[in-house]
């Protein structure tokens, strides 16, 4: 189309008036189909005949939302899903609306978008519903991911906070993420999947160290010697990781 328009333009110019005159009809034959064929490829490319609402029903489903969401869990692998919301910004930028033909009678190209500049020669909407199927099965993956680590970690579960525990569980009994993902289960899933280092503290050992040297003491000093036995129990340990566990009683 564009080399076609580039020759009629090269030929309006190379011809004198007396040459181009009969030449006339056909050139504006040829500009008229040039015109004609443009204004329908951009429209059903980019433009009022591409079903846009399908793209944002893929990026305002709670699919998508959920996967927005998971995307911070930091144990599963994001590469595909960065990849389909590059995909999605990159269609959605395509998108060119109130395309008007007489445009084309001054220019070769739409002079909003450029089109078919940045367009991968695919039709949008089958590439609409190849992200709407590509986020279903990432979001399958993910789910099952997370299910399957669930049971690995189940360990682990002991050392979260019991709200961090209770939404956990909820999760493990459904065999299934719940229908929103809010904030506070990703933080108990990265907290669950920690490489946790446990340090244990035998009650013995605590109230020892805190009293051994007087029983009775201001609360600074108490504060003091508390801060004192903690440090030494987490010296050179990832504090993020580390898990304060009650020993069994010895
Ligand atoms: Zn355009």
């Amino acid at each position: 189309m564009q080399d076609s328009f580039a020759i009629l333009s090269d030929a309006e110019k190379l011809l004198s008036p007396e040459d181009f005159n009969p030449l006339l009809g056909k050139l504006q034959s040829i500009r008229k189909k040039y015109k004609s064929t443009y204004f329908h490829a951009h429209e059903n490319n980019v433009g009022g005949k591409v079903d846009w609402t399908k793209l944002t029903q893929v990026t305002g489903s709670a699919t998508y939302h959920k996967l927005r969401k998971l995307k911070n869990v930091e144990l599963l692998n994001k590469r595909k899903f960065i990849e389909v919301e590059n995909q999605i910004s990159a269609l959605a930028s395509l998108q060119c609306s109130s395309f008007k033909v007489d445009i084309l009678d001054k220019n070769v190209t739409c002079t909003k978008c450029g089109f078919p500049k940045g367009f991968k020669n695919e039709n949008p909407d089958f590439q609409i519903s190849r992200l709407d199927e590509k986020v279903r099965s990432i979001y399958e993956d993910w789910e099952n991911t997370l299910l399957a680590e669930l049971e690995n970690y189940r360990g682990n579960l002991q050392y979260l906070s019991p709200d961090e525990r209770t939404l956990i569980e909820v999760v493990i009994r459904s065999s299934h993420l719940p229908e929103s993902i809010e904030d506070s289960l990703v933080i108990a899933l990265n907290n669950l999947f920690r490489e946790l280092e446990i340090v244990e503290v035998t009650p013995t050992l605590f109230l020892e160290s805190v009293f051994k040297e007087s029983q009775v003491m201001d609360y600074r000093t108490f504060d003091d010697r508390i801060k004192k036995i903690m440090q030494k129990l987490v010296t050179g340990k990832d504090l993020s990781k580390v898990r304060i566990k009650l020993a069994q009683q010895e």
